[in-house]
């Protein structure tokens, strides 16, 4: 090996960061606004703990997401996910910008029809829909997603005579080669049951089959299971044309791309290591365009992302009720929300950031709820300044599933406040009371309190 040419050494200057009035030495930033509104002003007004959506993020997610697939291909139709967030306003912003409704229970179907969502418009996916449920669907044009056998016989069962016939798409599960497999959801690809259910579909001649719908996961981080995906689906599509005679009208690659947020144990962070909406548009779009379909028969590609076009979107503001040490010495902060309103905490490294200016000395620290239960860690490990009870946090990138999946626990769950994209606050949601969730309850005679 050939020796290292020696030289000689100099003094460097360091820079460490832009040195301000607390010195230059944690790279964490204090988080101290919210869309141009301040947080302290936030908390005063609506309350701590406190969620806080930015309407003018979730519209740029929106554009972006459908620019990535619209610019690659001609016919393309995104239906929002309602169980992600279907707080009522959240779905406006997505149906204003030419969003469907994806839903996935009765509930959800009745919510999108209360926003005014034409039933043509509503695509009604799940496992467990009712007779009556189907009926409405059937009754105002809506999409309907087949899962299994026995819903299938049901809507048969439901379609006799009927003038018009039920447009319905079977969901399809199948192997990407991303394990384990979501294979409980719809029929599958590779034993021949989802070509099963479509020719049976096709021969009862009672149910058009409009459509052919995946969803193979969700937090995707590959973007050639989506290749996979695509190919088995337009292979289903190609083979009905040709085999069967019927062509497919659509194709709904379902949702299941990433957010940037960081998975639990990740080694890098969500926002370095997800793929871009481009890329996964950029998959799917390069396998249908080359299919072979004749231009004129381009089936309609149909989206149904849900958290990667609202989490960061997404922020709670909470504030710190105590500090203690551990018993081995570790730091711990509690703050006044629990994991039962921030229940994306198992899974996603959730960015804590101080509201207000802070101390330059950082400690690693496990941030508690306040719920009287072990499993109550909002972040098992966290490097952060000290955190003063009464000082206030932001936590971010939580505007999906948080907002459908809280528990109402021992406290009630909090307000909901959008941000317009004129810095306007709205409340969309207030917090709730004691007579709210005791509204529903009923006591029997004989246990009434004695006045
Ligand atoms: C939950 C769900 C979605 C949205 O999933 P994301 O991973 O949030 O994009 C889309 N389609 C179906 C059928 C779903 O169940």
């Amino acid at each position: 090996m050939e020796k290292l040419k020696y030289e000689k050494p100099y003094i460097k200057k360091l820079h460490a960061g832009v040195m301000n009035k607390f010195g230059t030495r944690t790279g964490i930033q204090p988080v101290k606004s919210i869309e141009g509104v301040a947080v302290k002003s936030l908390v005063e007004q609506y309350g701590s703990p406190v969620f806080v959506l930015s309407e003018k993020q979730i519209r740029k997610n929106y554009r972006s997401a459908y620019r990535a697939f619209s610019t690659r291909y001609p016919k393309v139709q995104f239906a929002w996910s309602y169980k992600t967030n279907y707080l009522n306003a959240v779905c406006q912003v997505f149906h204003q910008e030419g969003s469907w409704a994806e839903v996935v229970s009765g509930f959800e179907y009745q919510k999108a029809l209360g926003n005014g969502v034409p039933g043509s418009k509503i695509i009604f996916n799940g496992p467990g829909k009712s007779n009556d449920e189907l009926q409405l669907a059937i009754e105002n044009d809506s999409l309907i997603h087949i899962d299994h056998f026995e819903e299938l016989n049901q809507l048969l069962a439901l379609s006799n005579n009927l003038p018009n016939k039920p447009r319905v798409a079977i969901r399809v599960n199948m192997d990407t080669g991303v394990y384990p497999l979501w294979d409980r959801f719809g029929f599958n690809y590779e034993n021949g049951e989802a070509w099963t259910a479509l020719s049976k579909i096709i021969d009862s001649g009672k149910l058009q089959l409009a459509g052919l719908h995946c969803h193979i996961g969700t937090y995707m981080l590959t973007t050639a299971a989506y290749g996979i995906a695509a190919t088995k689906l337009c292979d289903l599509a190609m083979r009905c044309q040709t085999q069967l005679g019927h062509k497919i009208a659509y194709i709904d690659m379902g949702g299941g791309f990433p957010s940037t947020n960081t998975l639990k144990g990740a080694y890098l962070p969500g926002n370095d290591t997800v793929p871009s909406v481009d890329d996964f548009a950029e998959a799917i779009t390069s396998v249908m365009l080359n299919f072979g379909f004749a231009n004129d028969d381009l089936p309609l590609l149909i989206l149904e992302s849900g958290r990667l076009l609202i989490d960061d979107a997404g922020y709670l503001l909470g504030t710190v009720i105590a500090n203690k040490r551990l018993s081995n010495s570790k730091r711990a902060a509690i703050v006044n929300f629990g994991v039962n309103i921030l229940f994306t905490s198992f899974w996603y490294e959730h960015q804590i950031s101080p509201a207000q200016d802070f101390a330059p000395h950082t400690e690693n620290m496990v941030v508690y709820g306040p719920l009287c239960m072990n499993i109550d860690v909002i972040r098992e490990s966290i490097n952060l300044p000290l955190l003063n009870p009464g000082d206030n946090v932001v936590v971010h990138k939580v505007g999906a599933y948080n907002m459908t999946q809280w528990m109402q626990f021992i406290t009630l769950r909090p307000a909901v406040v959008l941000v317009d994209e004129q810095q306007r606050t709205h409340l969309i949601r207030s917090n709730e009371t004691l007579e709210y969730t005791e509204g529903p309850e009923l006591m029997p005679e004989h246990l009434k309190a004695s006045k």
